[in-house]
């Protein structure tokens, strides 16, 4: 028998999966499909890290490392937050984790005990509700509403509170719906952790790709620093998705317990790996031309995709994909992404994998060239016109 740990982790929003994996089934035999479906970049990581990383590894780093992570790549971290935060950082209020992901999952586990609750914002990363049941946390999903351009709204949060919620877990610049969060939006959820005394796991790893906007972070605001714990990573703004760099901050107490459960399941961070990602945070590695390359390919899409029949954009404004309402086409968004595939050979995902409130609505990610995003929005632009 396995334990109801593991078995509960159910993947959320399956059926739009399927679209996905269908699509990329058809692609790697062949077939000219566009692949607009997955947040993973369409070019390689830069060449500095790189090099960095065969210097390393030639240079014999290959052994354990401390568990928290080296000391260098702390600082480089803490460093790091301090610009995304805009909260003066040290080393000791950062675990370094296998990806966000990782830092995500010591979150739950660090701030729920099993059987309490937590408050999930939708449309959310995929991974969030099955990550917190692993946690064997209780969750409630709080709809961020299309209507109020995907800011999740107080009332909604507040009602959600129940005597043994912990923590509220929010996402900005948000994936999948793209929305930045504004400061009204930041301030209520603040004064709502304030007022509850809840913790607020605040996953920040598009930090850098804002579309140009000024990126927030709740940990800033009165009295957040000390009940913030903010997920970073080197994913997205280092184009590091395959190495597996992350981070936790937060208190430097909470971290100092939290390094206990990296003793038990990482056991730290590569050697090499630790190295190289620390020559790439302290030099910026890649960070600006790839939140350029993602500002340019927003634009690129949003004007090749005007005049298009029955749709409308909202959130939209940073992180690494768009959101169309589909709605007036088709209310079902798994018929209307299937359609898409079969009819045009664009695989996109639909809103329903991310939580009710991206219903109706479809996710464009922005990870490939220009040119290829020029001829998706051709064919998705003919698409909705068949429903004329
Ligand atoms: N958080 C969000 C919102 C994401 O979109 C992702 C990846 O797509 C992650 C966290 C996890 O990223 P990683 O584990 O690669 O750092």
């Amino acid at each position: 028998k396995l334990s109801s740990r593991v078995t509960g982790i159910t993947p959320s929003g399956k059926d739009g999966w399927e679209v996905h994996f269908d699509a990329l089934v058809r692609h790697q035999a062949g077939e000219p499909i566009i692949m607009l479906s997955v947040g993973d970049h369409d070019f390689h990581t830069p060449a500095e890290t790189v090099e960095a990383c065969v210097r390393e590894v030639r240079a014999g780093h290959h052994h354990y490392t401390h568990l928290p992570g080296m000391p260098r790549l702390r600082a480089a971290m803490a460093k790091v937050t301090t610009a995304c935060t805009g909260v003066e950082t040290t080393p000791q209020q950062v675990l370094s984790t296998p990806g966000g992901q990782a830092a995500l999952f010591a979150a739950a586990l660090g701030t729920c005990d099993p059987g309490e609750h937590a408050i999930i914002i939708a449309p959310y990363y995929a991974t969030y509700p099955p990550t917190f049941r692993a946690a064997q946390v209780d969750i409630s999903i709080v709809d961020a509403d299309a209507e109020d351009g995907f800011q999740p709204q107080a009332a909604a949060i507040e009602a959600a509170i129940r005597p043994n919620t912990r923590a509220i877990l929010i996402n900005t610049p948000n994936n999948p719906t793209g929305a930045v969060y504004t400061r009204q939006t930041l301030e209520a959820i603040a004064d709502i952790c304030r007022r509850h005394d809840l913790w607020l796991i605040s996953d920040e790893v598009y930090w850098t790709i804002t579309g140009g906007r000024e990126h927030l972070s709740p940990r800033a605001l009165p009295g957040m620093e000390e009940r913030t714990l903010v997920v970073n990573s080197m994913s997205k703004s280092h184009g590091m998705t395959g190495w597996r760099i992350g981070w936790l901050t937060g208190p430097e107490d909470i971290v100092a317990t939290l390094i206990s459960l990296n003793l038990v399941s990482t056991y730290g961070l590569p050697d090499f790996v630790s190295r190289a990602a620390m020559d790439a945070l302290e030099n910026g590695y890649g960070v600006a031309e790839i939140a350029e390359r993602y500002a340019k390919r927003r634009r690129v899409f949003l004007d090749a995709i005007r005049g298009m029949n029955g749709v409308t954009v909202r959130g939209s404004e940073g992180g690494m994909y768009i959101m169309l309402d589909v709605s007036a086409l088709e209310p079902d968004c798994e018929t209307f992404a299937w359609g898409l595939l079969n009819g045009e050979k664009v695989a996109v995902m639909p809103g329903g994998s991310f939580g009710d409130s991206a219903r109706g609505h479809i996710r464009i990610s922005l990870c490939q060239p220009e040119e290829v995003l020029r001829e998706a929005a051709t064919r998705l632009k003919r698409f909705a016109g068949s429903y004329k």
